[in-house]
């Protein structure tokens, strides 16, 4: 899996590089019309109550802690920035902003309201007082390290932050990537598209003022948010596979031509009987890592329990069979052992000797399909018809297919 491959590039594209490329197109632009100074003014705060807002009702900390730093860093430089501190803090600021990021969008989704909320706080009163004091007390060497140059660079005079700062930035964004690659969501998209167009913002050559930028940014945390719990909603925790309702919504939308199968796990209740919950658990997400290899352009949803649906769009059910029968051999013939409580938490390097191992367990499935006729018009009249020809595979046995 790489990095372009279509599960990373749009998810990390849309929307929050959407917003990104929309918020430079606006403020590409030396003179900025004077239409937007109302906007300069109501839509930031009304962007930061609107993310607060989501942020407590969606248990989403990171964008609370992330908002309120980008309002804290802007409306800090249009105050300070013109008066007697205003070359210091505009040096400082650049750099402290994308750590500050950084650290919040490493860190758990535990509530904004409570300790941890305090704490952060904290953090940032801290650093407001450690600036203060280095400001007070070693003006020189601050200003001196903040514009320090790591390596010469001709080009360093025409940039208005030091290269620590730069370098706090690529290494935010090189984290970030990362981040995302191995953790892909939206929010986390967001908080890479975020730290750019904040970026952005401070390497603004035309000075228009960073609450834009920092709006934009508050912008795409939002939308990011809204989406990581939209998505949340539709994805089943266990299995990592859609659920019920995103079934429903895809058959909706449908056209004339689909071809629906219900997948049930064969004797499932024996795995928790024999084995308890726990390793019935790790067997269905087993199986639905398995299942979610399904060929042909068929779509794999946890249905409840211990069963799955899948649907073949603009598929016959002569075409979509083979696929199927595929399926199953693919469960059929692979092993599950199911981590017990003295397994290693990683895989050994060596397979354990036989007698360590935790037994294998054979799993298997049957499956029955039912295409969309003018007989069985409906959503509901195919997945029944389904369902019929899965009692019927269990019926002559499990472990098959049936139409
Ligand atoms: P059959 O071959 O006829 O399908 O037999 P079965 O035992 O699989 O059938 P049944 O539907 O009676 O049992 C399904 C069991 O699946 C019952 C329930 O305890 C278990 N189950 C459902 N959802 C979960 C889950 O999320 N985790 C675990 N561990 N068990 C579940
Ligand atoms: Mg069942
Ligand atoms: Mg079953």
């Amino acid at each position: 899996m790489t990095l372009f491959s279509g599960k990373f590039f749009y998810p990390f594209l849309i929307p929050g590089g959407l917003i990104f490329g929309a918020a430079l197109f606006a403020l590409a632009r030396p003179e900025l019309p004077d239409a937007w100074t109302p906007l300069l003014r109501y839509i930031p705060p009304s962007l930061l109550a609107a993310s607060l807002l989501i942020g407590w009702r969606f248990n989403r900390s990171r964008l609370i802690f992330a908002c309120l730093l980008l309002m804290t860093a802007s409306q800090g430089l249009l105050f300070f920035g013109t008066t007697a501190v205003g070359p210091f803090v505009t040096e400082l600021v650049p750099l402290l902003v994308p750590l500050n990021i950084l650290l919040i969008s490493l860190s758990a989704e535990k509530g904004a309201f409570n300790y941890r909320g305090g704490m952060w706080l904290a953090l940032l009163l801290g650093q407001l007082v450690a600036g203060s004091w280095l400001y007070a007390q070693r003006y020189e060497q601050s200003l001196a390290f903040l514009q320090h140059q790591f390596v010469p660079w001709p080009l360093q005079q025409q940039i208005p932050i030091g290269q620590p700062a730069l370098l706090a930035f690529c290494l935010t964004l090189l984290t970030l990537t990362i981040r995302f690659w191995l953790r892909p969501g939206a929010l986390e998209a967001a908080f890479f598209w975020a730290v750019a167009i904040v970026l952005a913002g401070v390497l603004d050559m035309d000075g228009h003022p960073l609450t834009l930028y920092c709006a934009s940014a508050n912008l795409i945390l939002l939308i990011g948010a809204i989406e990581t719990s939209h998505s949340m909603a539709y994805r089943d925790e266990l299995t990592g596979l859609p659920e019920r309702r995103a079934l429903n919504e895809t058959m909706a939308k449908l056209g004339r031509r689909y071809t629906v199968a219900m997948l049930d796990i064969d004797h499932f209740k024996k795995f928790n009987d024999t084995h308890g919950h726990d390793v019935g658990d790790q067997v269905l997400k087993m199986v639905a890592s398995k299942l979610a290899k399904i060929s042909g352009g068929g779509k794999m949803f946890r249905y409840g329990g211990e069963e799955f649906s899948v649907i073949f769009p603009r598929t016959s059910i002569d075409d979509a069979l083979p696929h199927l029968e595929e399926i199953r051999k693919a469960v059929a013939s692979a092993r599950f052992i199911p981590r017990g409580k003295d397994r290693p938490k990683a895989k050994p390097n060596k397979p354990l000797p036989p007698k360590k191992r935790n037994p294998a367990l054979n799993v298997t499935i049957s499956i029955g399909a039912a295409e969309r006729r003018a007989r069985l018009s409906t959503a509901e009249q195919v997945i029944k018809a389904a369902d019929e020809a899965l009692y019927r595979a269990k019926n002559a046995g499990r472990n098959r297919v049936c139409a």
